[in-house]
C-alpha cells in the first residue's frame, strides 16, 4: 500500500542554518510515528514543512502518493494540533468541534451528526452544549484532535500536545492519545523531546539530531539495537564512558576508559579498530549486584565498590556505586525481588556485567 506520508530528501536552511538535513522517511496508513529529539534539532521544521506553511528548500512531500509542494497548507489533506491548543473559549464544545464543518459550507445536521459521533470517539459523549473552561487540560486535548479529526486528514500532526498538561495527566494521555489513534485508524505524526511519550505512544520512531535522523525504528529497536552513539545516549538510561580501544577480536573489545578501568564491550558490526576512540554504554539493568564475587564469576566485566547513593523509585529503584579509586560512578538497577532493599550508603557491592550489554561506537561518527 502506497506509504501515507513519504519525505523524500528533505532539507531546509535558513540562512546559513541547515535545520533539516537530507531527511527521507514513509509512514504507513494507520500508524504512529513520531519524531523525537532535543530541542533545536528541526523537528517543527520538519511539521511546518509537511502542513505547508514552510517551504523546503529541495526535496519531495508525498502525502498518499502525490507531492504537495504546490498544494497551499489549508488544502493539504493535512492537519494540526499545536501544544497550545487554541480552542475558542467563547464557543461551545460543539462548535468548536464543528467549526471546520462550517467553513467547509457542510449542512448543520451533518455536522451535528460528525459531531456526535466525533464526541462519541473521544469518550465525552454528549458535551457539546459545554464551554470550553468547563473542561479540564485532558478533556481539552482530546476536543482539539476531535476538531481536526472531523476534518478527516490523512495525516495528523501533533507538535508536543502534551507539553502545556501537568505530570500525571501527561502520564494519562500517553495512553489515551495512543488509543484515540487506533479509534480514529489515522496516521499520527508526534514530535517530543520526551523519549517516553515517544516510547509509550509509537509504532516508529525516528531520533533526530542536528537536522538529521540518526535512526529509524520501533522502540525496542532503537533501546535495544541503538545504531549510534547518540541514539544509544538519548533513548533510555545508560552508563556512558569515553576511552581507546586496546584489543578486538571480532565483535569483542576491550576498552580502557579515560578514567582508567578495563572494559569489555562489543561493536556490533561497527567497524573499529585497536587504537580508535570509542564510547561504551551500559544500560544499569544489565548490570548484576551479588552479595559475593562468586555469583559474578561468569561476567567478564566485574567490579567491588560502595554504595554513593540510593535512589528509590518504587519497582525500579536503583543505586550508584562508586569504584575503589573513586573515579566512576556506575547507576545499577536493584533486582525487583527486593533482596537488596534493605541496602545502605556506603556498603560494599560486587557488580559484573555481560561484555556484549556494553555496547561499543567509535567516537564522533554517526
Ligand atoms: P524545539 O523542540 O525547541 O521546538 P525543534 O527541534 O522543533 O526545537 P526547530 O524549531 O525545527 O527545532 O529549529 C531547528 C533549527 O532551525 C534551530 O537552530 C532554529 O534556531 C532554526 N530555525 C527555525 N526556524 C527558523 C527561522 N524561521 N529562521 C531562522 N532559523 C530558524
Amino acid at each position: 500500500m502506497t506509504p501515507d506520508l513519504e519525505c523524500l530528501n528533505l532539507v531546509k536552511r535558513f540562512g546559513d542554518t541547515t535545520a533539516v538535513d537530507t531527511v527521507s522517511f514513509d509512514v504507513p496508513r494507520g500508524s504512529f510515528f513520531s519524531i523525537l529529539g532535543p530541542s533545536g534539532c528541526g523537528k517543527t521544521t520538519i511539521m511546518r514543512m509537511i502542513a505547508g506553511f514552510l517551504e523546503p528548500t529541495s526535496g519531495d512531500i508525498q502525502i498518499r502518493g502525490r507531492s504537495v509542494l504546490n498544494t497551499p497548507p489549508n488544502k493539504r489533506p493535512v492537519n494540526m494540533v499545536f501544544q497550545h491548543l487554541a480552542l475558542f473559549p467563547m464557543m461551545t464544545i460543539a462548535e468548536n468541534i464543528g467549526y471546520g464543518l462550517r467553513r467547509k459550507g457542510m449542512p448543520r445536521d451533518e455536522i451535528a451528526r460528525k459531531v456526535d459521533e466525533a464526541l462519541e470517539r473521544i469518550g465525552l459523549p454528549g458535551i457539546g452544549n459545554r464551554k470550553v473552561d468547563e473542561l479540564s487540560g485532558g478533556q481539552k486535548q482530546r476536543v482539539a484532535i476531535a476538531r481536526c479529526m472531523v476534518l478527516e486528514p490523512d495525516v495528523l500532526l501533533l507538535d508536543e500536545p502534551l507539553g502545556a498538561l501537568d505530570l500525571k495527566l501527561r502520564e494519562r494521555m500517553k495512553v489515551e492519545l495512543k488509543a484515540l489513534q487506533a479509534a480514529f485508524d489515522t496516521t499520527f505524526i508526534y514530535i517530543t523531546h520526551d523519549q517516553s511519550e515517544a516510547l509509550v505512544m509509537s509504532d516508529q520512531i525516528a531520533v533526530m539530531n542536528n537536522g538529521r535522523f540518526e535512526q529509524i525504528g520501533s522502540g525496542q529497536d532503537l533501546y535495544y539495537r541503538p545504531a549510534s552513539a547518540f541514539v544509544a545516549g538519548f533513548v533510555g538510561d545508560t552508563n556512558r564512558w569515553s576511552g581507546q580501544v586496546t584489543r578486538i577480536e571480532g565483535d569483542e573489545m576491550e576498552i580502557r576508559t579515560d578514567s582508567g578501568l578495563l572494559l569489555r564491550g562489543a561493536s556490533h558490526g561497527r567497524p573499529l579498530s585497536a587504537g580508535d576512540s570509542a564510547q561504551i554504554f551500559v544500560r544499569p539493568e544489565a548490570i548484576r549486584i551479588a552479595h559475593d564475587t562468586e555469583e559474578l564469576s561468569h561476567f567478564d566485566n566485574r567490579m567491588t565498590g560502595r554504595v554513593a547513593s540510593l535512589l528509590f523509585n518504587g519497582a525500579a529503584s536503583r543505586i550508584i556505586v562508586q569504584d575503589p579509586d573513586g573515579r566512576e560512578e556506575i547507576e545499577v538497577n536493584l533486582p525487583q525481588s527486593g533482596e537488596f532493599a534493605g541496602l545502605k550508603r556506603g556498603a560494599e557491592v560486587h557488580i559484573g556485567w555481560s561484555g556484549a550489554q556494553g555496547n561499543c561506537f567509535a567516537a564522533g561518527v554517526r
